[in-house]
């Protein structure tokens, strides 16, 4: 699905555990941790419309998200390796940047942005996550599209999310013509009852 491109392995489990959430009801998104080797260390996805199952994960609640599962999975690691990257393959809300910056992790692989909720900012605006030194890259692309299209269908289909909210006017900010081609692309398709695979993603999301 993404070629080449850096980390191509790491974005291949994020989107099989991006694609688990979204078909277990939970938002499209996923994140992994990678030592310094590249290996992936933890690998966390949203559960927050889920049960508890796994105790191990964090499920079912306002605080279940990709990046605060990973980051839960690393354990005691979480606070003595400081060479450890987290790839997300959405743009970090202000509490998961937060998490972030209360591990040892210090660099971060963003694959979408999120115009919404998203915070990366405040790792230049907090002077408490400043001083952390951490790093962010985003690799674009088709990382940036497909993950975009998952996260952006997770949102769409949430029955209590009306077309006219907030959180889709801020999306247009960045992802107009990409939510454009999206909603052309699946048609009058019933969002309720999409299950995502490799074929559904290459069909919806892949230019
Ligand atoms: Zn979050």
């Amino acid at each position: 699905m993404f070629g080449d491109a850096d980390g191509a392995g790491v974005w291949s489990r994020c989107l099989d555990a991006a694609i688990d959430a979204f078909n277990s009801g939970s938002l499209g998104i996923a994140a992994a941790v990678v030592d310094r080797e590249g290996r992936i260390v933890s690998l966390g996805r949203n559960r927050m419309d889920e049960v508890p199952g796994d105790p191990l994960a964090i499920g079912g609640s306002s605080v279940s998200h990709a990046e605060t599962n990973a980051i839960h999975g690393l354990g005691r690691r979480s606070l003595t390796d400081y060479e450890l990257t987290l790839y997300t393959t959405v743009e970090p809300c202000p509490m998961c940047i937060g998490a972030i910056g209360m591990s040892r992790i210090r660099r971060v692989v963003v694959a979408s942005r999120d115009p919404h909720a998203g915070s990366l900012d405040l790792l230049g605006t907090s002077a408490y996550l400043r001083s952390k030194g951490i790093a962010a890259e985003e690799p674009g692309g088709a990382i940036e599209r497909v993950f975009f299209g998952i996260h952006y269908l997770s949102i769409r289909r949430l029955p209590h999310i009306a077309p006219s909210h907030r959180v889709f006017a801020a999306f247009r900010t960045r992802y107009g013509g990409l939510m454009d081609e999206i909603d052309e692309r699946l048609g009058n398709e019933p969002l309720p009852e999409l299950r995502l695979d490799h074929e559904t993603i290459a069909r919806l999301f892949v230019r």
